[in-house]
């Protein structure tokens, strides 16, 4: 999946990419309100320079029509650089958490401030253009592997597009394809296994070079070599940009640089692995329990 669109672009066009990335997307969490329709401020000014600080202060969110809120007082940071760990029962409120980053929803309570801008405030197109989602299920359009991973940046050069697949572990099976980059991937990515499409993703990713990447971490086993291979490509995606991830695997919990532990919509702990496995509550019991891993 993703989130993209050039803050060049007229909002009124939005390209092939981004409106399949916010129907993916809306799959995802759910239809979208209509009745709650994001739109940019009068007075918007694009996202200010900055190298991803994501603070949730005292966030609410509650879904139009249900009464109980999704989110009640939800903060945390994410420092420039850093990786954020979300981690929780299923229903604790983590996907509603990340998809208010790019506005798919807006707060009801609180507010979201990224690089020191409140977001609402901002331009959806340089919001959305300064975050990359990557979820479980990469969105393969029925087009080139070039056009795939160019998707959302469409100005890049063969070099670019290859030097990402590269760095994505996806350039080899895509040289090998009958056409090479120019061979059509095909309806959903049907010539594709599930670990050489998301690698497709991470490579779109990686050429858009986002300063803030949002993953959802699969639950689905991939055979050993792919799952060592995503792992790689998503480690190398990380690096140099804020990252917050709905963790699945104990892995990446452990190397996270902080934990939230989330239940009913707020944050219940928050720390390291080592600090919260002392203080031994929700998420000593998760852990205990292998509890991540089995639900979105
Ligand atoms: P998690 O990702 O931690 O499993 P979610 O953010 O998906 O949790 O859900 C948090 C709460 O919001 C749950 O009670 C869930 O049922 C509710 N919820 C999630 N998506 C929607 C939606 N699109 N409409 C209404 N309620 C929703
Ligand atoms: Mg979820």
């Amino acid at each position: 999946l993703l989130i993209a669109s050039r803050p060049a672009r007229a909002l009124g066009s939005l390209n092939a990419a981004l409106q399949e990335g916010l129907a993916g997307l809306s799959r995802v969490f759910g239809v979208m309100d209509e009745r709650r329709r994001i739109l940019d401020a009068p007075d918007a000014a694009p996202l200010p320079a900055g190298r991803g600080r994501i603070a949730f202060e005292h966030v609410g969110f509650t879904y139009e029509g249900v009464p109980d809120a999704a989110l009640a007082g939800l903060s945390f940071t994410a420092e420039p650089g850093q990786t954020v760990a979300l981690v929780g029962p299923s229903g604790a409120g983590k996907s509603t958490a990340i998809a208010l980053v790019p506005r798919l929803y807006d707060v009801t309570e609180g507010r979201v401030v990224i690089d020191g801008a409140d977001i609402r405030g901002v331009t959806l197109a340089s919001l959305r253009d300064a975050i990359a989602y990557v979820g479980q299920d990469a969105v393969i359009f029925d087009d080139t592997a070039r056009a795939n991973i160019a998707a959302g940046h469409e100005g890049a050069t063969q070099a670019e597009v290859e030097a990402a697949a590269r760095a994505a572990a996806a350039h080899d099976f895509i040289a090998a394809l009958p056409q090479g980059y120019d061979t059509r991937l095909g309806s959903g990515g049907s010539r594709l296994s599930g670990g050489q499409r998301q690698r497709i993703a991470l490579a779109r990713a990686l050429l858009r070079n986002p300063r803030i990447l949002l993953l959802d971490e699969a639950t689905s086993a991939l055979d050993a070599e792919n799952e060592a291979l995503v792992q790689q490509a998503l480690a190398r995606l990380r690096s140099g940009r804020t990252t917050l991830v709905i963790a699945h695997r104990l892995a990446t919990v452990r190397d996270a640089d902080r934990i939230v532990v989330m239940e009913g919509g707020r944050a219940v702990e928050q720390g390291r692995h080592g600090e919260l496995m002392v203080a031994d509550g929700l998420y000593a019991r998760l852990v205990k329990t292998q509890a991540f891993g089995t639900e979105g």
